[in-house]
């Protein structure tokens, strides 16, 4: 087709005839890093930080927050209150069991919804029609009549929804949309599900029920976020993310890496939902809370040339970035950063420094830190013209590392 060569590149020309059951431009996000995350196992998060973390994803638009159940302990409990508190935009959210003590607690926090999750994944799995099915039935119908009679959200969820006897999980979802929950969820609890089989879950899902459709999915074999984006396209309206991907195990779809998928997918729409700008500060502050490296998927992707043309760092905040450290560099990029970092420094100047990084970069590469030292140095020896003296005096890498 002729036309495919003035599109969007970042768009493919593959499968992008939206189906009418598509929401990849038209979807939620239910941010579970204070809930999913906290289960991380290098997790622990003070209310402070909590605090910190709800603004944070608040600042940046998530529609959701999702908190750990009140019923948890005590400060689980005042940490729901103290976030509620806060008054942000986003919708406060608090996971529980499908028990009316749970729930109740839940109420008096003061959330905006419940996320309801049926108790165990092998209740789902070993029942079979009858009894086991009405008794969750039972309990379901009470639990989401007392909370829709709170005038709360609710959302209906089994766990291990991929594992589970499809008759009787259709069956539970229809039971419940007709009780008007506001969502149904599927929960890929041990993260063994593949994309295609998403696809048909929730494409039959879609026929079934009226209500919106959540989805959870975890990382263990490496398709959370595209079954996420399966899920999208056929027909779910919400999705789990947490910052960083942090959850139990090998967690659930990073905030950040699923953004990057839909933001390949529809860039207008999720620049106009989503403050991008925010995405680097909020993987710093739970990066430091839980003691990973932070902005690992964005720097690779930054760092990849080729991905260019998907992703524009200027839309998330960051400068497009080059490694200029090695014998290979040209003196376009050294102008390039002189220029990043303001120098005042002629074409001359770039490629005089040029020179010299090639030359030291034959004994070992130079860091990012080591090139933007050299090119300060040498801006601020240019004011009493020393900046020939300061090349000619490096010998080694070494030399500038310990300046
Ligand atoms: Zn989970």
């Amino acid at each position: 087709m002729s036309s495919s060569s003035t599109k969007d590149p970042s768009r493919s020309s593959i499968g992008s005839a939206s189906s009418y059951l598509s929401n990849v431009s038209n979807f939620k996000i239910i941010e579970s890093t204070l809930r999913e995350g906290e289960q991380f196992a290098n997790a622990f998060f003070t209310t402070e930080k909590k605090i910190e973390i709800a603004k944070a994803l608040d600042e940046f638009g998530v529609e959701y927050l999702e908190l750990t159940s009140p019923a948890a302990s005590t400060q689980s409990y005042n940490d729901c209150k103290a976030i509620v508190g806060l008054g942000l935009k986003a919708k406060i959210l608090t996971h529980v069991r499908c028990h009316m003590d749970d729930a109740k607690l839940a109420v008096q926090t003061g959330v905006d919804g419940l996320d309801v999750v049926i108790g165990t994944s092998s209740y789902l799995r070993e029942f079979s029609h009858g009894k086991d099915m009405q008794y969750i039935i039972d309990t379901a119908t009470e639990v989401i009549n007392y909370v829709k009679s709170e005038g709360l959200e609710v959302r209906f969820s089994s766990e291990d929804s991929f594992r589970s006897d499809i008759v009787d999980l259709l069956n539970l979802y229809r039971a419940v949309d007709k009780l008007g929950v506001n969502r149904v969820g599927i929960a890929d609890t041990v993260g063994c599900a593949s994309p295609d089989q998403v696809a048909e879950l929730v494409r039959t899902l879609r026929a079934i029920v009226s209500c919106d459709i959540e989805c959870h999915f975890h990382n263990d074999t490496g398709c959370a976020i595209a079954n996420a984006y399966a899920a999208l396209q056929n027909g779910a309206t919400h999705v789990d993310t947490s910052v960083l991907g942090i959850g139990e195990r090998n967690g659930i779809p990073s905030l950040g890496g699923f953004i990057a998928r839909m933001y390949a997918a529809d860039k207008e729409y999720v620049k106009s939902k989503y403050n991008l700008h925010k995405l680097r500060d909020i993987e710093n502050i739970v990066a430091d809370a839980v003691g990973v490296s932070a902005g690992i998927h964005a720097k690779a992707i930054l760092n990849n040339p080729s991905t260019y043309e998907i992703l524009r760092p200027e839309d998330f905040g960051m400068t497009r970035y080059v490694a200029i450290g090695h014998r290979l560099t040209g003196w376009n990029a050294v102008k390039n950063r002189v220029e990043q970092l303001g120098l005042p420094l002629t074409d001359a100047d770039c490629k005089q420094i040029t020179n010299k990084i090639k030359n030291l970069a034959d004994i070992r590469p130079l860091s990012l830190d080591d090139v933007d030292k050299l090119l300060r140095k040498y801006g601020q020896a240019k004011e009493d013209n020393s900046h020939h003296a300061i090349l000619e005096n490096i010998d080694t890498p070494d030399q500038i590392t310990e300046w």
